[in-house]
């Protein structure tokens, strides 16, 4: 492949961004011709006008063309060039904070300077800071069409950046390769829209170019869903085509001796997503599902019976959770469930070390454990499954995309699996489900109290299949929210007070923004002291990111077990923890938390019969997004409706996080706007695959080049 735009770049040397144009490019994802050439302008900016400079406004962002009259470093109240520059109506300073020597000299008084940039009334009259200039002479043309401004970073000057897209794309492969009947009617080819958008046409304006509903924009944007389309429905047929133990058969019974151990009777809507994880695992082809249902409608136990049936099969299983709390919070509950009916349970944590860690890594190997309970630490290089016929990863969205392959990908110690020779591995009608030499995949069950709204599953997660536990266990008080000043701090510790008096306990979370972040740490160790002295008598605990997992684990567990009070933490406890006595949850500066983590927050308590309270105390000033959080908070409990919420305020790139999937891979078209375009690209995505399989093969490649893999996670 051509190495990118090296030419140009070198053509260009004395720029901010000579040093390593080709790594600044790739830090874009600007690798192939292709890529530039799919770069697109951000907006647009006129310079096809020059005005005189006494017409420009205080705060009017213009070009100005003007001789320079004076050019001298200043040095108060900070160091910086000044140049003078003068045109028939009158005179403009330009300020530079920033600048080479080399711009001293350019910049040169007789010098004729067109600038473009936003006029300030400053004391000795109009200037501009940093403008965009270069010199010319009185026969210099000026542009006849708008000038794009790309999406760039700081080591990337735009005029580098434009030359390279355009040599990128002289170069690219633009030739329509869909056949007819494939793309929308009355949308313009690939080449005439990248045309119109990277040079637009002269006299167009920049509302027109910077209009997605224009043509142009919807040529590119059903391209790029198409080309999403066709590799998640690629990645479907291969997974049709992967083989999976199938775990129909019922030999010791477990699961339903797990049913009958539990305390409680199945919600409706648990028995329904329950009977379709049965149907996906009895299938010889792996289960790619994810569960979602609100915070507390009882995911662990669908997740648990699952278990029990690839094991009951004589398979192994794994469960990965994102915190050491919640994994250990998962395994406690499932060895209550499980060890008593013969199940041995391994737990793989990044604290556990040594010789502890090797006899869980044995047991692991040897099949010995049925069951796998961890962190992160499963799906390390290290650990090796006898026969790994299940993975369930709970509250997924916290996991990358690389660690979520990664666990369905988890080799077998051995090859050739070899569970039960009463369960011979048979596909549908009786024929060996493993061919010789065949790789037998597992099951992948993914959890999340994060539902994603069906107009987003259907764009980025077309390829899982989705069941939805709708319903809550019955007897649950619905959790009342409140919102507080910071200044009413006292009422609440008041609150907590009379709770604790009635034996009921409280959460009080503190934001963290970053684990390291010392202050916000200081944040909650104040809030400890200040609960200590306020509650005397009490038992006050501490949790969060930075204490050694024992530390943490005590407190957890002390917490559980009724011993503490208040436990103070930071978002540690964010997801899954449940303490069904725990009645009050107090959340410190709201307003910094997202709303998604809200509510997982205020699902902590509420889980017993208990009325609850959540308490969210915000600091003002509040931002228009943190009111439209908090007001979501306070108008509706619904999981669903919060998520809906959360995404209009959000929107979709950043409400499934970079790292989630690819959404973030998602340039131009928006999940939820251009739903009718979703639409028709996954028509087109079913036709081409069938009709012309050879040039859905290029048009992926064009659009995703090497990435596609990772929409399919
Ligand atoms: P989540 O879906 O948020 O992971 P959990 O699985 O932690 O929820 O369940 C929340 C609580 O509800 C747990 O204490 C669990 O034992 C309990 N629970 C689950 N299913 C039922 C049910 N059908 N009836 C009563 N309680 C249930
Ligand atoms: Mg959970």
């Amino acid at each position: 492949m051509a190495p990118p735009a090296r030419r140009e770049s070198k053509a260009s040397a004395g720029s901010v961004a000579a040093s390593a144009p080709e790594q600044a490019l790739a830090k874009l994802g600007l690798v192939r011709d292709i890529d530039l050439a799919l770069h697109l302008p951000l907006r647009y900016e006129d310079e096809t006008r020059v005005v005189p400079i006494d017409s420009l406004h205080d705060g009017e962002t213009g070009q100005v063309e003007g001789v320079v009259t004076d050019s001298r470093i200043q040095f108060r109240p900070r160091r910086q060039l000044v140049v003078k520059i003068a045109d028939d109506s009158g005179d403009l300073v330009m300020r530079f904070l920033h600048f080479y020597p080399s711009q001293q000299k350019t910049l040169a008084v007789g010098r004729r300077v067109r600038a473009r940039g936003e006029a300030r009334g400053g004391f000795f009259g109009l200037e501009m800071i940093h403008p965009a200039f270069k010199v010319v002479t009185p026969e210099t043309p000026l542009p006849t069409a708008l000038t794009p401004v790309y999406p760039s970073t700081v080591q990337l000057s735009q005029a580098v950046l434009r030359k390279a897209v355009a040599a990128g794309r002289a170069r690219a492969d633009l030739d329509e390769h869909l056949p007819e009947g494939i793309v929308p009617a009355g949308l313009p080819t690939l080449r005439q829209a990248l045309d119109h958008l990277h040079e637009p046409a002269p006299g167009l304006e920049a509302a027109a170019l910077e209009d997605r509903s224009d043509p142009a924009w919807q040529r590119l944007k059903f391209e790029e869903l198409l080309a999403q389309q066709l590799s998640q429905l690629l990645a479907q047929r291969e997974r049709e085509r992967q083989r999976a133990p199938s775990l129909a058969a019922v030999r010791g019974q477990l699961r339903d001796r797990l049913l009958a151990t539990l305390p409680f009777k199945l919600t409706r809507a648990q028995q329904r997503v329950a009977a379709e994880i049965d149907a996906d695992l009895a299938r010889p082809v792996p289960m790619h599902r994810l569960l979602q249902g609100d915070v507390g409608s009882g995911k662990t136990v669908v997740a648990a019976l699952a278990a029990a049936r690839a094991i009951d099969a004589g398979w192994q299983c794994a469960l990965m959770a994102p915190t050491e709390i919640l994994a250990e919070q998962h395994l406690k509950k499932l060895v209550g469930w499980l060890a008593p009916l013969g199940v041995t349970v391994a737990w793989l944590t990044g604290s556990r070390k040594g010789k502890k860690r090797d006899e869980m890594l044995a047991q692991v190997a040897s099949g010995e454990a049925g069951l796998v309970v961890g962190t992160h630490a499963v799906i390390e290089e290290q650990v090796r499954f006898a026969r790994l016929g299940l993975a369930i990863i709970d509250e997924q969205h916290r996991f990358g995309v690389a660690q979520r392959l990664a666990l369905r990908a988890k080799p077998p110690a051995q090859d050739g699996p070899a569970p039960s020779p009463t369960l011979p591995l048979t596909g549908e009608g009786g024929k060996p489900a493993s061919a010789a030499g065949s790789k037998l995949e597992a099951h992948l069950l993914m959890m999340s109290a994060t539902p994603i709204p069906r107009t987003l599953a259907m764009t980025l997660f077309a390829d899982l299949d989705v069941s939805t536990i709708d319903e809550l266990p019955p007897g649950r008080t619905p959790v009342v929210t409140k919102l507080f000043a910071d200044t009413r701090r006292d009422e609440v510790i008041a609150r907590i007070r009379d709770e604790a008096g009635r034996g009921r306990q409280t959460y009080w979370v503190c934001p963290l923004v970053d684990e390291s972040a010392a202050l916000d740490l200081k944040n909650a160790t104040a809030t400890h002291a200040e609960l200590c002295e306020a509650l005397p008598g009490r038992m006050i605990g501490l949790l969060h990111g930075r204490m050694p997992a024992a530390e943490k684990a005590a407190a957890m567990s002390l917490f559980a077990g009724g011993q503490i009070a208040v436990l103070v933490a930071t978002t540690v406890i964010e997801v899954g923890v449940d303490v069904a006595n725990a009645s009050l949850m107090v959340v410190e500066h709201a307003e910094r938390f997202g709303l998604s983590q809200l509510h997982q927050l205020r699902g902590r308590v509420g889980r017993g019969t208990t009325a609850s309270v959540c308490v969210l105390l915000y600091s003002a000033p509040l931002s228009d997004t943190a009111k439209a959080r908090l007001k979501a908070m306070l108008e509706t409990d619904d999981g669903f409706e919060i998520s809906r919420r959360d995404l209009a305020i959000r929107g979709p790139g950043e409400f499934l996080g970079a790292r989630q999937s690819g959404a973030a891979l998602l340039r131009f078209a928006d999940p939820v706007l251009d739903e009718a375009l979703v639409v028709e690209a996954r028509r087109a995505a079913e036709r081409l695959l069938g009709d012309d399989p050879g040039a859905a093969g290029r048009h992926i490649d064009r659009w995703l080049g090497g990435r596609a893999h990772y929409l399919n996670a």
